[in-house]
């Protein structure tokens, strides 16, 4: 059977990226595009789960394709369900860079983690765009072409994150960059003159070597193999050395023999 690759992103199903990406896929195996029918950017990992999904075809290009009027991670979730097995998720191109601290934003990332959570890999692509012009795929394309030959060969990555520059010289294995959170708020005022906000991302200067964010400010394709566990380690192993490290019960639960029942309780709240 031909490897079936799942492909969404988080700018919506019309964006030119995931068409980009389904052409280079499609070298790779069968594929099919479920993606949702707005943009979705930001949206993290959400889930919809007050309201009914629906989930219909359209034809994009060459491709199968449905929109769903729901989240990046809402798409693979119901994608995974009707296609019932997926060998790989793609999630992009991505129409702006997906770096360090972005990652806890991005919906691009998160399509490709829901992936890794129902234990088929994911991979999220995303490129550089300026204000001025849209990402030229197609030259971009022989980098995705090579990153996607790349990650086939590697059997144990179940989640990764891939960011192209404008130009690319070649690729790096990376770190995600995490020495400044990048968000700002920048206030403003509504056409009434009520204050308002903007949460912004504003790049962050001097990334470390080896990190995303440095690779692809000297024009690397970044590949970084993320993980699903969240688990600080040290201080996990620290905290389980300590003498107290039991398991902690806050309520003293006590058998209650010898003073009554109300003279305990009286001591417990402190009232003797
Ligand atoms: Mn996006």
């Amino acid at each position: 059977m031909r490897r079936r690759i799942l492909i969404s992103n988080d700018d919506g199903i019309y964006s030119p990226g995931i068409t980009a990406l389904a052409k280079v896929a499609s070298r790779f195996g069968e594929v099919r595009i479920v993606a949702p029918d707005v943009e979705q950017s930001s949206m993290s990992h959400a889930i919809t789960a007050s309201r009914p999904l629906r989930y219909k075809p359209i034809r994009l290009d060459d491709f199968a394709a449905y929109r769903v009027n729901g989240t990046p991670a809402d798409c693979v979730a119901l994608g995974t369900h009707h296609w019932g097995h997926v060998d790989l998720v793609l999630s992009g191109i991505n129409l702006g860079l997906n770096l360090g601290n972005s990652c806890w934003h991005s919906g691009t990332l998160a399509a490709a983690k829901q992936g890794a959570l129902l234990g088929v890999r994911g991979i999220a692509i995303s490129t550089f765009v300026s204000e001025k012009k849209e990402p030229d795929f197609n030259k971009l394309e022989p980098y995705v072409a090579k990153v996607l030959e790349l990650l086939l060969e590697e059997k144990t990555m179940s989640l990764v994150n891939v960011n192209l520059p404008e130009k690319p010289r070649g690729i790096r294995w990376t770190r995600q960059s995490v020495r400044q959170y990048d968000g700002k708020v920048v206030p403003g005022k509504d056409p009434m003159g009520r204050p308002i906000y903007w949460f912004t991302v504003t790049p962050v200067v001097g990334a470390e070597e080896g990190t995303d964010r440095w690779a692809v400010e000297h024009n690397w394709v970044s590949i970084t193999p993320l993980r699903l566990d969240l688990t600080a380690e040290k201080d996990l192993a620290r905290a389980l050395a300590l003498p107290q490290a039991r398991p902690i019960s806050v309520t003293k639960k006590r058998k209650l023999t010898g003073p009554s029942r109300k003279k305990t309780q009286k001591r417990r709240l402190g009232v003797e």
